[in-house]
């Protein structure tokens, strides 16, 4: 009788779970009746972005996200050049200013003690993200910003730190305000151009919104090989009136545009 009742419920909770993923996935209508958003972001501030990724994205005519680290040596060294990307259409998200993780995670020995997320307090990470905000400012001019949480850790020392920031962005990677549907993340990393332009094609038939969190493009740590990146891109480009690729910002806010209709 338990199991019975057991079974039942998980059916019950099961059909919930559905419906309401369905309902969220109907219920928005993209630009140009689009099946899938898609968004294209470059974690951490590299070299090898500006050099592989954006004479691609440029040539193509789709706009990404660049989620810097400021304190990484590309924020001085090559400014003008985030500058101008931002310039023509590229985003620049909030990453942080030094990227601090949980380093009591498996694979976290890299992560320096004094950037160690797990005994940072929420107080001392908020004026960092909020510190990162004003200078992403006098780069680009721009107030609206969105967040990713540098390797998606959401806790510190005192607990979830993100919820109290989410008035500080239009939304945040893996906590954004709006549903699920909105949250799909992909980190792909050594894949050819075939298997990123399958993910994609598997993601249109659910709807809503994917976001590729690349990291080197030819180059630098985690990183897809330029032609795989060109590939998918250039996939996107010829499919527009299956995938509506933008940035995370320009969705995220057409997102939050349509929840108020
Ligand atoms: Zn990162």
């Amino acid at each position: 009788m338990i199991l019975i009742l057991k079974s039942k419920m998980a059916f019950v909770l099961f059909s919930l779970f559905s419906i309401s993923l369905t309902t969220n996935a109907s219920e928005i209508i993209w630009p140009n009746n689009a099946k899938l958003a898609v968004n294209l972001s470059y974690d951490d501030a590299l070299n090898s972005q500006l050099d592989n990724a954006i004479p691609v994205l440029n040539k193509y005519n789709i706009h990404g996200s660049f989620f810097l680290t400021l304190s990484n040596s590309t924020v001085q060294t090559r400014l003008e050049e985030w500058r101008q990307i931002a310039k023509d259409g590229h985003e620049l998200g909030n990453h942080t200013i030094f990227h601090p993780c949980r380093k009591n995670e498996e694979g976290r020995s890299w992560v320096p003690e004094h950037r160690n997320l797990d005994t940072t307090s929420n107080q001392a990470i908020w004026e960092e993200v909020r510190m990162a905000n004003a200078i992403l400012f006098s780069i680009d001019g721009k107030t609206k910003r969105t967040y990713t949480p540098p390797c998606g850790d959401i806790v510190t020392d005192n607990g979830n730190y993100v919820e109290a920031l989410q008035d500080d962005f239009v939304a945040i990677k893996w906590q954004n305000k709006y549903g699920k549907i909105y949250d799909k993340v992909y980190m792909p990393h050594g894949v050819s151009g075939q298997q990123l332009i399958e993910y994609v094609k598997g993601q249109q038939a659910k709807g809503g919104a994917v976001t590729f969190i690349f990291h080197g493009i030819g180059g630098d740590h985690l990183s897809v090989s330029t032609e795989a990146h060109r590939q998918l891109v250039a996939y996107l480009a010829s499919h527009k009136e299956q995938y509506w690729t933008d940035s995370y910002i320009n969705i995220m806010s057409y997102v939050a545009e349509f929840n108020k209709k």
